[in-house]
């Protein structure tokens, strides 16, 4: 019997590409293999040479089909084989075979919001706002908690597939939600975010909140302006010298302070980022840099158990939740491993 293959890759679109797919059938024994389409309809070509071709880097069991299907994410390559200037992957792996050694791994936890037609789900629909922040955060309750049924199918749909999610919480603002991916190699964990991400816009595809109107998922850095937390993607890692000693943290946190860096890596870490780095809501603002323990109004956070431990991880909390991971990942990487080296 064949079985259905849904294609996965990341478009053109700027300034924050999406993500587009499309289903091959593909028979028995065979493993899915190279394909193309359209890059004049996805922001990646001119019409008169349209076509960019898709090589598949993670095959995957598909949850949402079950039987033999499969998820297959692709990258993008010009018809000479060559990385499509869309593909920040290319570059991603480049950089982690570079710096090989340092074996680094990365745990992204990816905030989302989601939305009822152009409301956060839950939210009223008639006028005004909920009740403040404050009770919203890992909270229980249908006056707490909106949308726990949708996150949890895409929990266990990420299990299915085989990927290394780590947890799912509720967060500050209501209708906002986290999973964490990791901690995994480069460029790995970047492949299992975007496949993550594709999961939880596709199976928010199948509800519908209090309205009747289908929910949708969007990584929106500030969704609500004024008082409402924003998005982001937390991005925690190490190195091997990392795991085996506190001087090695630090070290890693005074490269990403290191000369013109804080700015290299604001300008990747997804668009929207100044109405989200405010120095409010848990971050630090987007044109200064800073470190610390606990410490979660800092660029940079050295977790409590880490400096107890004398040695572990740190979290890079500026990103945005709509960041591309495999620019985050391959910064980080440059910038710590090359400092280290
Ligand atoms: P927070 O307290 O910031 O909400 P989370 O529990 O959401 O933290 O996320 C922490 C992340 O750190 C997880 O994804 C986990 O996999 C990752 N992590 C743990 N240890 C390491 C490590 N040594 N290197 C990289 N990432 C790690
Ligand atoms: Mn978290
Ligand atoms: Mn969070
Ligand atoms: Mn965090």
């Amino acid at each position: 019997m064949s079985y259905i293959a849904e294609y996965i890759w990341i478009d053109g679109t700027e300034p924050t590409a999406k993500l587009r797919s499309k289903a091959k059938v593909v028979a028995d024994g065979e493993e899915p293999g190279i394909w193309g389409f359209d890059g004049s309809s996805t922001n990646q070509a001119p019409g008169d040479s349209s076509d960019v071709v898709l090589s598949p880097v993670l095959v995957t069991p598909d949850p949402v089909r079950g039987g033999d299907s499969k998820l297959v994410l692709c990258e993008t390559l010009q018809t000479d084989m060559t990385p499509h200037p869309s593909n920040n992957r290319a570059a991603c792996a480049a950089a982690a075979e570079k710096y090989g050694s340092f074996d680094t791994w990365f745990g992204m936890e990816q905030e989302y919001t989601f939305y009822e037609g152009r409301i956060p789900l839950g939210w009223p629909s008639k006028s005004g706002f909920p009740a403040p922040q404050g009770g919203y955060y890992c909270g229980v309750g249908a006056d707490e908690i909106f949308g726990r049924p949708i996150v949890n199918d895409h929990l266990q749909a990420c299990i299915d597939a085989g990927l290394h999610i780590s947890g799912i919480n509720a967060e500050v603002m209501p209708g906002q939600w986290e999973f964490q991916i990791g901690p995994v190699g480069a460029p790995r964990v970047a492949d299992e975010m975007w496949l993550a991400r594709w999961l939880l816009y596709r199976i928010a595809e199948d509800y519908s909140g209090s309205e009747g109107i289908p929910v949708s998922a969007t990584l929106d850095p500030k969704p609500v302006a004024g008082d409402w937390n924003g998005a982001g993607c937390h991005t925690n890692f190490s190195t091997n010298q990392m795991r085996e000693s506190y001087d090695a943290c630090v070290a890693a946190a005074e490269a990403l302070g290191g000369e013109g860096k804080p700015a290299l890596h604001i300008a990747n870490y997804g668009d929207g980022i100044e109405q989200r780095l405010t120095g409010l809501h848990e971050t630090a603002r987007y044109d200064q840099f800073s470190y610390g323990v606990s410490d979660r109004g800092a660029s940079v956070r050295i977790p409590w158990q880490v400096e107890r431990d004398g040695k572990g991880y740190i979290e890079d909390r500026r990103p945005n939740a709509n960041c591309d991971p495999y620019l985050v990942t391959r910064l980080i990487i440059d910038t710590v491993c090359s400092a280290a080296s």
